[in-house]
């Protein structure tokens, strides 16, 4: 069975994504630059998280149906953090109507 994140894309269209600056490649890090805003000296956000309706601008595909991180592998800690069955994933599911997961996803 797929995993549940390929068919979902909730989280990324609901909450805002905030992080350290340092995540950028301009200094270093791996989020490409032009993906993300400065919010102050020592955050940045990805674009599109705080509109609304908020949509991350890296990610792919249709909410509840096929989506996907066009940054994956250079995606910011809190993504990398955040956990499908957790509270947040199924508040986001919610928001967008899709059924609660049921039990643990690896
Ligand atoms: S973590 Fe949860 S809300 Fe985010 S894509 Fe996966 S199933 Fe959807
Ligand atoms: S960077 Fe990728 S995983 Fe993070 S919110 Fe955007 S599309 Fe989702």
């Amino acid at each position: 069975m797929d995993h549940p994140c390929l068919s979902c894309g909730a989280c990324c269209a609901s909450f805002r994504v905030d992080f350290s600056v340092h995540e950028m490649q301009a200094l270093g890090g791996t989020v490409p630059d032009g993906l993300a805003l400065p919010v102050n000296e020592r955050l940045c956000r990805m674009r599109g998280t705080d509109h609304v309706p908020g949509r991350c601008a890296a990610l792919t595909g249709q909410v509840g149906l096929k989506a996907a991180c066009g940054i994956y592998e250079w995606r910011p800690s809190p993504c990398r953090e955040f956990e499908a069955g957790s509270p947040a994933c199924q508040q986001a599911r919610a928001r967008h109507r899709l059924a609660p997961l049921q039990g643990p996803v690896l």
